[in-house]
């Protein structure tokens, strides 16, 4: 088959779907492989690591879709990618579709098979082409958190793991899921005193059997989190209510019982933010100020990170990207029900209930 890669257009992407890693395997397996030029660059993957692992560099986007069988990107093609999609062609991406009539009404009109990353399953409930990102962005949010805590941004000037004889940094953890395990892991590895609420009894618990001695746990009603929100040095808001817009947990009127300058981080920013008063703000412009009280909201936070979060995401991609390669996307989806829950389109109808409930489309 021939898998091809073009170079990501969105504003401030510098991932890339294919790693030359994820190219060479491709290639053994006996696959062609096409990448754009300079696809992999802002993931510091230089053309030549593709050459040696046996893929082929074309010059354009245009020479990707029209040549390749299946195409692989990391966001949802953009109107001009998409109107070079064609009939019998295989894309596999994150596609968000739910918000987004215009792109689903574009790949519906496509005729193409369009397997959307964030919907493929695991035999565990779990979104493992999601995960990846929550893991990269669960660790990036107290170092995110630390910066804004410092005196020149605005923050409280707090150190997370403190001095001997100083008492470190209090950080609260607000979803002790993906994203919030990570972030707690890693704030507590930097010397802060951290406690994760989740509203899961079940997850409590395992947190607490794993790591129960790096952090506290607390079961999050609400007189607890708003205890631990006012005592707070940071507060990391990681929830998820899968389909749902995030709850607000943290009201305005709650800043002005928290300590001047201190940090709310609010990774739940792409379902609306957890705390009422944040907005989505970008790697350019991270920070803002409410009532004495930073905000760090930025909507797509492995970007910032772009190396590490591409080849994460070429990881949990590739086995899939390989099945659906050695024995097409129909066969591929037979054999692996989880797979075939990615399938969001094909020839010209939505296959995904959600996508069509929300947007009133039959599937
Ligand atoms: P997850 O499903 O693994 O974890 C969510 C946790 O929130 C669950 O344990 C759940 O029990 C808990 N929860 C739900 N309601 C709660 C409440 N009221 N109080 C306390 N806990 C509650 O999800 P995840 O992968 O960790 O993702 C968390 C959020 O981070 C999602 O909104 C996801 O989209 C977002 N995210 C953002 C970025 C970014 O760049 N900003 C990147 C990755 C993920």
């Amino acid at each position: 088959m021939k898998i091809g890669c073009p170079t990501e257009i969105k504003p401030q992407e510098f991932r890339v779907g294919i790693t030359p890693g994820a190219a060479a395997e491709a290639v053994a397996h006996g696959h062609e492989v096409l990448i754009q030029s300079g696809a992999g660059r802002g993931a510091g993957f230089e053309d030549a690591a593709y050459t040696t692992a046996g893929a082929r560099i074309v010059d354009s986007a245009e020479e990707v879709f029209a040549t390749a069988d299946l195409v692989v990107k990391v966001k949802e093609p953009q109107a001009v990618e998409r109107a070079m999609l064609r009939e019998g062609q295989v894309l596999f991406t994150y596609l968000h579709l739910a918000p987004d009539p215009e792109q689903t009404r574009d790949l519906i009109a496509s005729g193409a098979t369009c397997i959307a990353y964030e919907t493929v399953t695991d035999g565990r409930g779990g979104l493992p082409l999601l995960a990846p990102m929550s893991e990269v962005a669960g660790k990036l949010a107290p170092q995110m958190g630390a910066w804004t805590l410092q005196k020149a941004n605005g923050g409280r000037g707090v150190l997370m793991g403190g001095v001997p004889g100083v008492h470190p940094a209090r950080v609260v953890v607000i979803g002790g899921g993906v994203v919030g395990t990570h972030a707690a892991r890693v704030a507590a590895g930097m010397g802060a005193e951290v406690t994760v609420l989740d509203r899961s009894l079940p997850r409590l618990r395992y947190l607490d059997d794993v790591f129960g001695g790096q952090f506290k746990t607390v079961y999050s009603s609400q007189a607890a989190t708003a205890e631990l929100v006012a005592q707070a040095d940071m507060v990391v808001g990681a929830v998820l209510i899968p389909g749902a817009a995030a709850p607000k947990l943290v009201s305005r009127a709650q800043l002005s019982g928290m300590k001047p300058g201190a940090a709310l981080v609010d990774v739940a920013i792409d379902q609306g933010g957890c705390f009422e008063t944040s907005r989505a703000t970008t790697h350019q412009d991270p920070i803002y100020e409410v009532d004495g009280i930073m905000h760090y909201c930025v909507a797509n936070m492995p970007g910032a990170v772009a190396r590490t979060s591409t080849l994460a995401l070429g990881n949990a991609t590739m086995p899939f990207m390989l099945a659906i390669a050695d024995k097409g996307w129909k066969k591929a989806c037979e054999d692996d029900p989880h797979l075939l829950d990615g399938l969001n389109v094909h020839a010209g109808k939505l296959t995904y209930y959600a996508v069509g409930r929300a947007l009133g489309i039959d599937v």
